[in-house]
């Protein structure tokens, strides 16, 4: 992989391609560093230690991680506000808060340093999948308490890129910038891209012949690669994984080079663990679990052993891309997204899965489950290709639920809803509706 002068597309070569073994020395050294600070600056995590029975200098290598505690979502609600600071609040320059939809958020602290070492992991990620100055950046995640925009947009300028703070909705505007500006490179969430692809199509435009677009980056909620697919052919570019979460700096954690085969986890910024998440036991490379986080760099908010919630496993293999961090896979679901329908355990990107291998099936869905474990899913039929005579009706409803039975063990009730019709979010979409009162 080339950029268009001929040279490998690093941003940072000498940080992306450091020795395994260089890059663990480092990651063992940070840690160290991170540890010793959190104790003496943080009582939550002075304290969090004293009840483990552990001391920072017990940390002599990277496995003695393990020895550490957990830090949960629920701790970062209990310390809210300012309970995790590690500096004085003077030196706090940005505060966002992680996009919970019930209670107290959690609150996040970034110092000058933690901006600018959020922004060059982005400018890192960016040029991974060939961004240059050149290229016209067009942002279409939520600006405000929510992470998503910021680290990229600042990510892109490092770059030197053209950014167009456009935020999501108004997809008239949007495609008029797009046009005008000729807009190479967008930013967006999959649920959002694939009503925009349902829009173009409904408009008849072609964007390969009428639009520049070169590629998507698209994350902030779990997808599928069949819907990577149907993002990359509705909108005529290519769709680049990009996986962050607010607590960890948002954007820019784990990201897809051109090779579109897992997200290089940015290892000389975190350590990575992938674990059990019912017994916290570690797992080896490639079996999936639950991704534990610890920041190595940050400033204002270290935080040691994050649980994610979110599942996926480490590809160990190096890259055909030249990069010595690691990668992740796809992230499969939540840990607390995972349902249990009739004493069977589901995950909702399970259902999508499926649904998006049917050709006849459009871009939305929504899984509802009422009383004692009914499931109903209504499914939005594609604008094209379908009669909407009954009996073909029928017989695509018969075959979606016996697809579905065959990967998640249920037979669901399938409602067929013409296009359009199901509720569409700019921000992370609402998947599935539990009414059960168990
Ligand atoms: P937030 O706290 O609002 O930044 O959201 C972070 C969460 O969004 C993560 O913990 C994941 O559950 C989800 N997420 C972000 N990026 C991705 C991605 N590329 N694939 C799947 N889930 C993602
Ligand atoms: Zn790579």
């Amino acid at each position: 992989m080339t950029s268009g002068n001929g040279k490998p597309a690093y941003w940072k070569p000498e940080e992306e391609t450091l020795a395994r073994t260089a890059l663990e020395a480092l990651q063992l050294d940070r840690l160290k560093k991170t540890v010793g600070r959190v104790f003496d600056a943080v009582p939550f995590y002075r304290k969090k230690f004293e009840d483990a029975k552990v001391k920072p200098d017990d940390v002599r290598g990277l496995a003695d991680l393990a020895r550490l505690p957990f830090t949960t979502g629920a701790d970062l609600r209990s310390i809210y506000p300012t309970g995790m600071l590690a500096v004085p609040l003077d030196e706090a320059m940005r505060l966002h808060t992680s996009s919970g939809t019930t209670g107290k958020p959690k609150a996040l602290f970034f110092s000058r340093r933690d901006v600018d070492n959020a922004a060059e992991l982005c400018a890192r990620s960016m040029v991974a999948t060939g961004v240059t100055r050149q290229d016209i950046f067009q942002n279409m995640m939520t600006y405000g308490l929510f992470t998503g925009a910021f680290v990229m947009h600042y990510g892109a300028e490092k770059i030197g890129a053209l950014v167009i703070p456009a935020g999501p909705g108004n997809t008239e505007r949007q495609l008029m910038l797009m046009q005008d500006f000729r807009t190479t490179t967008i930013h967006i969430t999959p649920s959002f891209a694939l009503y925009f692809a349902d829009f173009l199509e409904k408009k008849g435009l072609d964007p390969r012949k009428e639009l520049n677009l070169k590629r998507a980056f698209v994350g902030a909620e779990p997808y599928t690669e069949a819907t990577r697919r149907k993002i990359e052919e509705g909108l005529g570019l290519r769709v680049f994984n990009s996986y962050g979460l607010s607590e960890m700096n948002g954007p820019g954690v784990a990201f897809e080079c051109q090779e579109q085969a897992g997200m290089h986890l940015w290892e000389d910024h975190y350590v990575m663990e992938i674990i059990n998440p019912e017994t916290g036991q570690a797992l080896p490379d490639g079996e999936s679990g639950e991704l534990v986080l610890t920041t190595l760099l940050r400033e204002a908010m270290p935080i040691i052993r994050y649980r994610t919630r979110d599942i996926t496993s480490i590809v160990a293999a190096p890259c055909a891309c030249g990069r010595t961090h690691r990668r992740i896979q796809r992230i499969t679901g939540r840990a607390d997204d995972m349902l249990i329908v009739r004493g069977v355990n589901i995950y909702p990107q399970q259902i999508e899965r499926v649904l998006m291998s049917v050709p006849k099936v459009g871009r939305n869905y929504l899984i509802t489950l009422d009383g004692l474990d009914e499931m109903t899913v209504k499914v939005e039929l594609s604008e094209f290709g379908f009669d909407g005579q009954l009996e073909h009706v029928v017989e695509l409803q018969n075959q979606i639920a016996a697809q579905l039975r065959a990967e998640i063990l249920i037979k669901p009730k399938i409602d067929l809803v013409p296009p359009g019709t199901l509720p569409i979010s700019e921000g992370k979409a609402k998947r599935v509706i539990d009414n059960r009162k168990l």
